[in-house]
């Protein structure tokens, strides 16, 4: 029997404000999208998504269809000597590190969840701890396989202007089939850690210019609750792979869960308290160094299941943006301290140095410079009116705004962060679209 689209509960992504019906459907082999694709056209476009990790409305297609990936997991091939690993689009990065560390290999990259597909870590050229010195994700993908809805098949490699408009396309382009991309060799599962605290962010930007030459990891948590002698207070997590250990991977489900909604000021109260622990832990261990097994250092919130259920049934709101090198400094200064003017920022946000890695995809999100994510938990219009303000000063610093975390970026903002937006839309499939791209390309 052949699969067809059926009426589904509300789907939300993972920040949970918008929520909306859709027709899914969910095939488990590869010979049914044809089938499926026939029924999306210009005028009642449909979509692909993966596991529903991007954070706004860029995989959703509210009253219309979509086609749910994940049930096309299987592993096609893997070349133990060279690390080309090929697999069906719903392979998530986790059932790809479960073959790839035993045997002495991992991901060139990754975000900080492992419950993320092939096809979404391509859809949006996803970027780890690691981008200084990796790049994206797109920049290890030798081939991939991508199906338009004129019933059309590519191949497509590195130098075919479409596999550079479909890495980072937002699912735009096609549907991707199958994804081939070189692993990297890692000596164990261990890594080396080491966790500085600074006291101001000045004192991040001059850590982080240094750790960047002597770690392959780097990331800091900030707490913005804090403004004067403390804005941008935080601790900078560096680290390199370690030649001691063996290659056991992780435990492969979330250890704890989230049963329900939260109420809202939860969040706070439980996010201040890990902040205070940790700044705790580092007094007592002075910051020295440590060894990690990767599953803590690089997937911290993947430990509980359904963690977004923290912000209340209202969701929340990610706001994640990059600022080129220039106005790096002085623009994260300016929007730390409109955030903790507000009240509204979650203790804990994100700060991490992009390298100069050419971008690979024409609507790559990272650009050499610094980026800086934080969740905001949805209070309607108080929410809106603070992001309107940080768009301002986003623009002005010549910023971009990530489409993986975004569920209301305005047109204008979004077209003069990605300049090459209307050389994209040249390779879009008209039978193809989100909520988010009718939004930002009007
Ligand atoms: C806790 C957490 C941490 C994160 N950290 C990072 C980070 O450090 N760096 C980073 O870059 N991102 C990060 N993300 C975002 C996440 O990596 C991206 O949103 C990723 O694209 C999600 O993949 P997915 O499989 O869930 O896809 P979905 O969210 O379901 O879809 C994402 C996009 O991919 C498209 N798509 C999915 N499958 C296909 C397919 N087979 N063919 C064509 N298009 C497809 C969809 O249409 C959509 O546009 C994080 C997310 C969470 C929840």
């Amino acid at each position: 029997m052949s699969t067809r689209f059926h009426p589904s509960d509300t789907l939300a992504s993972w920040g949970r404000v918008v929520k909306a019906t859709h027709l899914v459907a969910r095939p488990r082999f590869t010979d049914e999208l044809a089938g499926l694709l026939a029924a999306f056209s210009a005028a009642e476009p449909g979509l692909a998504v993966g596991l529903r990790r991007s954070y706004g409305d860029s995989n959703l297609n509210p009253g219309g269809r979509v086609i749910d990936m994940t049930a096309l997991d299987r592993l096609i091939a893997f070349d133990r000597d060279t690390g080309v690993m090929r697999a069906e689009a719903g392979v998530s990065l986790s059932q790809a590190l479960q073959v790839l560390v035993p045997l002495g290999w991992f991901l060139p990259t990754t975000p900080g969840t492992r419950f993320v597909t092939l096809g979404g870590a391509v859809a949006n050229d996803v970027h780890g701890k690691n981008h200084h010195a990796a790049g994206t994700f797109g920049a290890s993908v030798t081939r991939l396989k991508l199906r338009r809805t004129d019933g059309s098949m590519h191949e497509l490699a590195p130098g075919d202007p479409l596999f550079h408009a479909t890495v980072g396309g937002l699912g735009l382009t096609g549907v991707i089939e199958w994804v081939e991309f070189r692993a990297v060799r890692i000596p164990s599962a261990d890594l080396d850690a080491h966790d500085v605290s600074f006291e101001h962010v000045h004192e991040y930007f001059d850590m982080s210019a240094e750790a960047k030459n002597s770690h392959e990891h780097t990331m800091a948590w900030v707490d913005c609750s804090k403004g004067g002698s403390r804005l941008g207070r935080g601790i900078l997590s560096l680290a390199n792979w370690s030649p001691r250990g063996d290659l056991k991977p992780h435990h492969e489900g979330p250890k704890k869960k989230m049963p329900m909604d939260a109420p809202g000021f939860a969040l706070n109260a439980i996010t201040v308290r890990a902040f205070n622990s940790i700044r705790h832990d580092l007094k007592t261990m002075r910051g020295g160094p440590y060894c990690t097994h990767y599953e803590p250092f690089l997937y911290p919130l993947d430990a509980i299941a359904h963690w977004n259920r923290l912000y209340g049934a209202k969701g929340f709101y990610q706001y994640q943006c990059a600022l080129p090198s220039e106005t790096a400094r002085a623009g994260t200064i300016e929007l730390l301290n409109t955030i903790v003017a507000s009240g509204q920022g979650s203790p804990l946000a994100v700060l991490k140095d992009f390298g100069a890695n050419p971008p690979v995809g024409l609507l790559s999100f990272p650009r050499e410079g610094t980026t800086l994510a934080i969740d905001f938990r949805n209070q309607d219009e108080d929410t809106l009116k603070l992001m309107a303000d940080l768009d301002r000063i986003v623009a002005s610093a010549g910023g971009r705004l990530y489409p993986a975390k975004d569920g209301r970026i305005p047109a204008a903002l979004f077209q003069s962060g990605f300049p090459k937006w209307q050389e994209f839309r040249a390779h879009v499939d008209p039978g193809l679209s989100s909520a988010f791209w009718r939004r930002v390309s009007a």
